[in-house]
């Protein structure tokens, strides 16, 4: 397995946000985490880069046991990260944004990932000199997942990628995300929009208050009866799980 979470316990004070949750990624998969307001999905992702510390369990990536490594040296060993809230720099522009996410692979030719993230983003793009902070919601998030591919990562973490985005823009993120599993980089996602995330993902995990409960393959989650109920409105068309 390319990245191996063991029997994660993480804790806000004396609140636990996660009980014990175990998942892992194999290279190339999408994997989707979904589950309701306040299941840990969150905190999962944020426990994964660096940003949350862990009480106990493991975390393995590449072969290497990165529980108590720095956020920032993961970034460097190739978990990228285009976090919740996007976090971009809204006085920089658009190609300025995109150069940040490079910082880690210093003094190595930028240009190629450039064309990549450009290629893949045709509207960054034509917005390259538009400041950040002027872009759209839905730019915005091209731009942070943009950012995240800039320091060409294994596992790409996307945390709710859909969120706040009208539903044309829904459809287009989640084909670019496809598209970039395509091209090689493995896909951890969070989603709140539980359908369209196992529509996409290979696996799946079902998080309920800090403990998976449910793992299996995108398409047989979509036609569980229990899933649907919980997560689907009782109906694959539904928008969104909550
Ligand atoms: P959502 O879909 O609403 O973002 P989530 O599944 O991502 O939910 P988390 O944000 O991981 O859930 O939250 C898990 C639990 O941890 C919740 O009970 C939440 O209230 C709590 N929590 C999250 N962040 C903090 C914090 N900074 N301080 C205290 N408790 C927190």
């Amino acid at each position: 397995m390319l990245l191996e979470v063991s029997d994660i316990h993480v804790h806000y004070g004396k609140i636990a946000a996660l009980k014990g949750v175990s998942i892992a990624v194999d290279t190339g998969e999408i994997v989707a985490l979904i589950g309701a307001n306040g299941a840990g999905k969150t905190t999962t992702l944020k426990t994964i880069s660096g940003l949350r510390p862990l009480t106990s369990g493991q975390i393995t990536f590449d072969g290497r046991d990165i529980s108590r490594m720095p956020g920032h040296r993961r970034v460097v060993a190739g978990l990228g990260q285009a976090p919740e809230g996007r976090g971009i720099f809204p006085g920089m522009t658009v190609q300025e944004n995109l150069l940040m996410g490079s910082y880690a692979r210093r003094g190595k030719n930028k240009d190629s990932e450039l064309d990549e993230v450009f290629g893949l983003f045709p509207r960054l793009a034509e917005r390259r000199s538009q400041f950040g902070g002027t872009m759209s919601g839905g730019e915005q998030q091209m731009l942070a997942i943009g950012r995240a591919l800039m320091a060409k990562p294994k596992v790409l973490l996307l945390d709710e990628p859909s969120m706040g985005l009208a539903p044309l823009l829904v459809a287009q993120i989640f084909t670019i995300i496809e598209e970039i599993n395509r091209r090689g980089t493995t896909v951890l996602l969070v989603e709140q929009n539980a359908a369209q995330a196992l529509r996409l993902a290979h696996r799946a995990y079902v998080l309920e208050t800090g403990r998976v409960v449910k793992s299996a393959a995108g398409a047989d989650l979509l036609s569980d009866p229990d899933v649907q109920n919980a997560y689907l409105g009782g109906d694959l068309g539904a928008e969104s799980a909550s």
